[in-house]
């Protein structure tokens, strides 16, 4: 179905991307997640160790269109560096209260990524996360996580041909899909108030009854739809089980695109056709992380209008909040100071943490946007 003639609801998108050289992008992603019917968007800022993050960015976007932004930053893993200077930096724990007192709405993590895993080196249970998780638990602060990926990664006869550019196979030097799902578990074990929004459907589109287990055994766990295309077509398998677990979980699975500037709207169609129709479809060819694919057709499970209301939208807001909080000024120049600082000290090739803070101040000389430091001093 064309995507014009799709339900006419309000639609919150929990998985977008936002980051890189040019700022004003943010404006032309919001119109063209429009166009999609999308009404509010959630930013996850993506942050690994040994790399400065793209919080300043996300803080941009959000200052721009306050009643449209969610943000979930990017921890900042220069906490637990050994060769930056620490008088710049706050503990993961601390971390989450700044980044509160701020107004983000959650923090995203991608720890759990396989390669990412593998390259830090850090356990998703390891000790250096525990103060940090039950400073989350006891806060109710929100987390989306990525944790995992598809089986057929680690299978070079199944993996399809999109995922191998970016160098998504995965070899026996790569910790196994268990070994990560274990760690992850033991942080669920160990802090079972988290509140935790899993990506991609926690890779377990091809095991529903797992899925299920895992809903019914974590209650403040939920579920994003954000493609990983390989989603849909596990569901396509066994249409009629995955419709009754969408109806049964309805209060637990969250729309999610992973749109970023310059996305396609066929990553919106495909999951709104899905969810919305009964239609028998090919997956989109246009989008370089869908196709090619050995697997090629998929069909729409028809949710009523209520189910589709909760997936929308109200799953998200009852989890993260009704709307977007509201950035403190002082308190996000004072961010951007010390990451301008930071930045600096670490050599970053880019400062976009000072040119954020100014672009901030210059543009909201009214607003309470006090002058940055730039760096100058702490
Ligand atoms: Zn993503």
């Amino acid at each position: 179905m064309d995507i014009a003639e799709l339900a006419d609801l309000h639609i919150i998108d929990c998985h977008s991307h936002f980051g890189g050289e040019d700022l004003d992008a943010i404006d032309g992603m919001i119109e063209h997640q429009r166009a999609g019917g999308i009404d509010q968007t959630c930013v996850l800022i993506s942050s690994f160790p040994g790399r400065s993050n793209a919080n300043p960015e996300g803080l941009y976007a959000k200052a721009k269109h306050p009643s449209t932004v969610y943000l979930f930053p990017g921890l900042d893993y220069a906490a637990v560096a050994r060769d930056v200077d620490h008088r710049l930096t706050y503990s993961l724990a601390e971390q989450v209260d700044r980044l509160a007192e701020v107004g983000c709405d959650g923090i995203k993590m991608l720890n759990g990524k396989p390669n990412y895993r593998k390259t830090s080196g850090l356990a998703l249970d390891s000790v250096i996360y525990d103060e940090y998780f039950a400073r989350l638990a006891e806060r109710h602060f929100p987390v989306l996580w990525h944790v995992n990926d598809p089986e057929e990664f680690w299978d070079p006869e199944q993996a399809p041909e999109w995922a191998k550019g970016p160098g998504w196979l995965y070899d026996d030097s790569f910790p196994t899909k268990e070994s990560i799902y274990g760690e992850c578990e033991r942080v669920l074990e160990k802090h079972p108030t988290l509140t935790i929004i899993f990506a991609h459907f926690y890779f377990l589109s091809d095991d529903l009854p797992r899925a299920a287990a895992c809903l019914d055994r974590y209650p403040n766990v939920c579920f994003d739809l954000a493609p990983g295309i390989e989603m849909l077509h596990n569901f396509t398998k066994r249409p009629d089980e995955a419709r009754g677990f969408f109806l049964k979980y309805q209060d637990r699975i969250i729309f999610g695109t992973d749109f970023a500037p310059g996305g396609l709207l066929s990553r919106i169609w495909v999951v709104r056709n899905f969810l919305e129709t009964e239609e028998e479809f090919h997956v989109p060819t246009d989008e370089r992380l869908f196709w090619p694919d050995h697997r090629t057709m998929m069909r729409g499970i028809a949710l009523p209008e209520k189910v589709l209301k909760k997936i929308y939208a109200d799953n998200f807001r009852r989890i993260v909040g009704p709307e977007p909080r509201k950035l403190d000024p002082r308190k996000v120049i004072q961010e951007l100071d010390r990451l301008t600082a930071l930045q600096d000290a670490t050599g970053a090739p880019r400062n976009t943490a000072r040119r954020v803070a100014t672009r901030l101040c210059d543009e909201n000389a009214e607003g309470g946007w006090t002058t940055p430091y730039v760096g100058r001093t702490l």
